[in-house]
């Protein structure tokens, strides 16, 4: 198999789950991860390491990164919101990690409870515990700028904040920043001036992956326009669901299928058999049943001779 071109990052698992009033048994969750990793994905965020009380969701999140990690040649990345969360991911051994930063302060307090300030310092206690790790226990340790393109509650910040977090937290030691639609605010034009501007202060290996919502009917526009930008990774979640609980308005990702479909229709290589995706989101839709899917592919169907 080529290398794929493209990773397409599921983040369904976390980024949907906590958004959907119902728990998913764990048991549906391990069957809907290793049908995805059967479909060809190689990259899924199975969940947070926040406190079960905020997120009983994802309370299950230790369990489901020992199972992700038996899949093989799936990366198993997930979301932390602090040092505990961080200490939890590296114990079970978590290929990726990453700590949502909103550059948004208001939406920062109120997701994470922590200014900037206090971020910065997080971050600080993260990277320290993470350098007296030998190199093969270390996770790939990202930021993802959140509310980058704007926030409910502040609206738009401006480019030179979100430049100066990012290069600070680069200085600081992680691996990577992110960019993420939090709100789904964003437009193809902004989507390319940030990632100019981001990669200009940490470098275009510092900034690979965009992380993109689909509340306002721009997000395939918005990742056609970071892949003409090099852009590698995009997040995108199965059916389309997702949101941020504190972020007032903010729905659903970009769906997988979709965006799996355009890049492989585009001649780029993801690795991922459409058809094969397209089943588990049967399969996820009989589980989660209640709960809209989203997405135009599985509606209409692939086209003919595909
Ligand atoms: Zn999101």
């Amino acid at each position: 198999m080529p290398e794929p071109d493209i990773l397409v990052s599921e983040v369904g698992p976390r980024d949907g789950l906590q958004n959907i009033d119902a728990v998913l048994p764990t048991e549906a969750k391990k069957r809907w991860i290793q049908l995805e990793a059967e479909a060809g994905v190689t990259e899924i965020e199975v969940g947070s390491f926040v406190p079960a009380k905020y997120m009983p969701q994802l309370a299950d999140t230790l369990e489901l990164v020992s199972f992700a990690r038996a899949i093989k040649g799936l990366s198993v990345a997930v979301l932390v919101p602090n040092f505990y969360g961080a200490k939890a991911a590296v114990e079970a051994q978590a290929d990726k990690m990453s700590i949502p930063f909103s550059v948004s302060e208001t939406h920062c307090q109120r997701n994470l409870n922590r200014s900037h300030d206090q971020m910065f310092a997080e971050i600080d206690q993260i990277v320290d515990m993470l350098s007296l790790l030998p190199k093969e226990k270390r996770p790939h340790f990202e930021v993802g700028l959140s509310t980058a393109f704007g926030c409910s509650l502040e609206g738009k910040i401006a480019d030179e904040k979100i430049a100066e977090i990012a290069e600070k937290v680069i200085a600081a030691g992680c691996d990577e920043v992110g960019l993420s639609d939090t709100t789904g605010s964003a437009n193809p034009a902004q989507v390319r001036h940030l990632i100019k501007l981001v990669r200009s202060v940490v470098g275009n290996d510092k900034l690979t992956g965009v992380h993109l919502h689909n509340t306002r009917g721009l997000g395939l526009a918005n990742a056609l326009a970071a892949l003409e930008e090099g852009i590698t990774t995009l997040d995108s979640s199965l059916g389309g669901l997702g949101g941020c609980p504190a972020a007032p308005g903010a729905s659903g990702n970009i769906v997988t299928e979709d965006l799996v479909f355009m890049l492989e229709s585009m001649g780029l290589n993801t690795g991922i058999d459409i058809h094969k995706l397209l089943s588990v989101r049967q399969t996820l839709s009989e589980t989660i049943a209640g709960e809209s899917l989203f997405g135009f592919t599985a509606e209409a169907g692939l086209p003919k001779g595909y």
